[in-house]
């Protein structure tokens, strides 16, 4: 199974038990991490190099979060894409885009998955394209198509196009991580369920897993290694610490991908996800 991050941290929040379950019954599990969360802007006049070495510090701490949860770093894939900027990438092909932050115009990383790459539509879809014709993912966790955060909406759409180019029909799973106060209450709420929000539940498909006491435990253990994190944001890493985690397998949003200035339809995909695999996260 594959779980795209847009940014480090995403991962553990979002499919920190279900990485666990997947590896107890013995699956192959790989993390893309999009972006290093090279845009996070905590203070004034930082320099591009503060942004570097922050995107150096926060896949570091993805690697050391994800040893806890048993992937090994060989198995966690850097794209090292600029921090919110992807829609940009997504809308824009022209040229290749320069991150506000880092200063970059190109993957400045020496250890991601294709140092120098620009930072342009075509490079990221022809990255995620390859990666998804090697690796072959049976399973695909990978953002909702309505949360709120651009990368997370970019991450969604160059997914869907890239699995449409390869031809390919893996389960696709859909997470949630920003839609306004969800999850509420904030904080760590280890006896509460992890609900979808209300405006969320018609016409969708949500499923469940519900994370052993062990698998808990580890994942709270795992979101410790997010300090750069920790500092500002602990209280909403926790809100994601529930008994379950949540999985859209039939996201609304999904019927179509718009692109300007062309309209791109997936009616195969969305016919695999139809006929999909109901509940396949329950407790066996
Ligand atoms: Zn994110």
């Amino acid at each position: 199974m594959l779980v795209i991050a847009p940014h480090p941290d995403d991962e553990v929040l979002a499919t920190g038990g279900v990485i666990q379950e997947h590896l107890r019954k013995g699956h192959v599990v790989k993390v893309l991490l999009v972006t290093c969360g090279d845009g996070q802007r905590r203070g004034l006049f930082l320099s591009s190099r503060h942004f570097l070495r922050l995107g150096e510090r926060r896949y570091r701490e993805s690697l050391q979060a994800l040893q806890i949860l048993g992937v090994h770093e060989k198995r966690v894939i850097a794209l090292g894409y600029p921090d919110r900027s992807l829609m940009h990438l997504w809308a824009d092909s022209s040229k290749p885009h320069t991150s506000p932050y880092t200063k970059a115009c190109a993957v400045p990383y020496e250890w991601a998955y294709r140092p120098g790459a620009p930072y342009t539509h075509e490079a990221l879809s022809s990255d995620l394209h390859e990666i998804m014709i090697k690796e072959h993912p049976q399973v695909i966790y990978l953002p909702h198509p309505r949360d709120r955060h651009g990368d997370h909406h970019a991450v969604y759409l160059f997914t869907r196009a890239a699995l449409h180019k390869s031809g390919l029909h893996p389960q696709l799973r859909h997470y949630l991580v920003h839609y306004g106060a969800w999850p509420f209450p904030a904080g760590k709420c280890l006896d509460k369920p992890l609900l979808p929000p209300r405006s969320l539940q018609q016409g969708a498909h949500w499923i469940t897993h519900e994370l052993r006491a062990e698998q808990l435990e580890r994942k709270c253990h795992a979101i410790h290694c997010y300090r750069s994190q920790m500092h500002y944001i602990e209280d909403h890493l926790f809100s994601y610490v529930r008994r379950n985690e949540l999985f859209d397998l039939q996201p609304i949003s999904a019927l179509t991908l718009q692109r300007e200035p062309r309209l791109i339809r997936l009616p195969k995909l969305l016919i695999g996800l139809r006929r999909g695999q109901s509940n396949a996260l329950s407790r066996e």
